[in-house]
């Protein structure tokens, strides 16, 4: 097999990040859009060692688990990477996705696993959107997302899992840059000024946030465009986010209000939560109802507990946490997200809540070390990278009787499932929540007990 060679492909499985797997004479080729069942001809891409990726040219018989794809751009968008699968399917794929990663990674034979609690409506979920700013070939000012692994911008101002809101916001700051000529940032050059805009919506309150982040200290015009931007119903914040730095990370640290609150309120079950642009919020309000109440379930309080939620953001665990526990100490990096998270516990009259600003694996580290400092319960829900050692080791000498684990990485989460099993834990339940349908990516609750 060499690069360009086409080839008639039967997809037999599905990689992690949702690619079709074909074998030809047992050598696997990885190819992205094409689902299991289907047949497919391929072109060679690239050939490696022990696999290779093709591109799908052509469906010559399509998978029986084939459904419509509503977005045309489903192909050439990075966004969405299982869109043609039935949703039934996705979840599936899910379940045996993190099934395999807790056998291969964590050493579990049979894992606890649970059906993964999946959306009746998965489209216009987000709450969020960072929409990249640039120009097309014609030189024209466009938005959209990120074309896979590359940042050629797939222009496209309603991605259908976004809020219909974006297209009118997005339309007006495009059409305000073009006749004011405001240029948009290039990333090879490191000119021009607007870099992205945040948009954020509070499913409970309708509340609209909009953010521009910039590559520069202010932005010619900004009332007008204020002025334009407010006419949208449920527009309560505009802001601009100064980041000069030539980095693919979206969001500087310094912000700057124009319009209204720096923040936008949300609501989840009973709990209201103010939220700054720079502090982490669940992009899916309807699974994350879900996966807070499955971790207040699996925390087991009766109301006399101390428990600590590490990755805490702004408090939402926390507080959810707090309706129930004897008191909460929340740790989080971000000192914006801390600040959110205290005024959060004010706001919701919550005053058994306490909120440590700092990493989890130093601040855990040093209380423990310093003040002797006792858990009932551990809650974590650490980014993509997981937890650090030192984070685990300390929460293995804080012998918490249980321990929820919430992931969106299931390889990371198997990986430091292990470590804590071999701590002394047993894992008692597995409960994966779609929070991203259309998306390859999975959110699991775990719950481990103390042997
Ligand atoms: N539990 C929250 C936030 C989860 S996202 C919620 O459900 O909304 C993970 C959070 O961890 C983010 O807020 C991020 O800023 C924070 N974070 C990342 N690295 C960290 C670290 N080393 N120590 C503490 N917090 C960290």
């Amino acid at each position: 097999m060499k690069k360009n060679d086409l080839l008639t492909l039967t997809i037999e499985g599905m990689g992690n990040e949702g690619e079709g797997i074909g074998k030809v004479d047992g050598f696997p080729l990885f190819v992205k859009d094409a689902l299991p069942g289907d047949v497919i001809e391929a072109k060679v891409l690239k050939v490696k060692k022990s696999y290779g990726y093709g591109r799908m040219m052509r469906i010559l018989q399509a998978s029986p688990d084939r459904g419509e794809a509503p977005c045309g751009l489903h192909r050439s968008c990075g966004g969405c990477q299982i869109q043609a699968l039935s949703y039934e399917k996705q979840l599936k794929f899910k379940e045996e996705k993190v099934r395999s990663q807790l056998i291969r990674i964590g050493g579990f034979s049979n894992p606890p696993l649970l059906p993964v609690v999946g959306m009746e409506k998965p489209f216009r979920y987000r709450n969020k959107a960072q929409f990249p700013i640039g120009r097309d070939r014609e030189g024209r000012l466009v938005t959209g997302f990120y074309a896979s692994r590359t940042h050629a911008i797939i222009s496209n101002t309603d991605c259908l899992l976004g809020v219909p809101e974006n297209q009118r916001i997005l339309e007006m700051i495009l059409d305000f840059m073009e006749k004011e000529g405001i240029a948009p940032y290039d990333e090879t050059t490191g000119t021009g000024l607007v870099r992205h805009v945040l948009i954020r919506k509070g499913f409970a309150t309708g509340e609209l946030m909009v953010c521009l982040v910039i590559n520069g200290t202010g932005f010619p015009g900004v009332e007008r465009l204020a002025d334009a931007l407010f006419t949208i119903p449920g527009m309560t914040s505009l802001t601009l986010n100064v980041n000069r730095k030539n980095t693919n990370v979206i969001l500087g640290q310094k912000l700057i209000p124009v319009r209204g609150q720096a923040f936008i309120t949300d609501r989840i079950g009973r709990i209201s939560y103010q939220i700054s642009p720079l502090s982490f919020y669940q992009v899916n309000p309807v699974q994350t109802e879900k996966l807070y109440e499955t971790a207040l379930r699996y925390a087991g309080l009766t109301g006399a507990e101390t428990v600590w939620d590490l990755y805490c953001g702004i408090g939402t665990i926390s507080l959810f946490l707090a309706q129930k526990a004897g008191r909460v100490y929340g740790v989080e990096v971000v000192p914006e997200a801390v600040e959110d998270a205290r005024q959060n516990a004010r706001l919701n009259g919550l005053s058994n809540v306490e909120f440590y600003e700092g990493k989890a694996e130093v601040v855990l580290p040093k209380l423990y070390r310093e003040k002797g400092i006792h858990a009932d319960v551990i809650v974590v829900d650490p980014p993509r990278k997981g937890c650090d050692r030192a984070c685990l080791d300390t929460m293995l000498a804080m012998a918490p009787k249980r321990i929820v684990y919430v992931s969106c990485d299931s390889a990371t989460l198997a990986r430091d499932l292990k470590l804590l099993c071999e701590g002394g834990y047993e894992l008692k339940k597995v409960q994966p929540v779609d929070m991203f349908p259309q998306t390859a990516g999975i959110e699991n609750v775990t719950l481990l007990n103390k042997k």
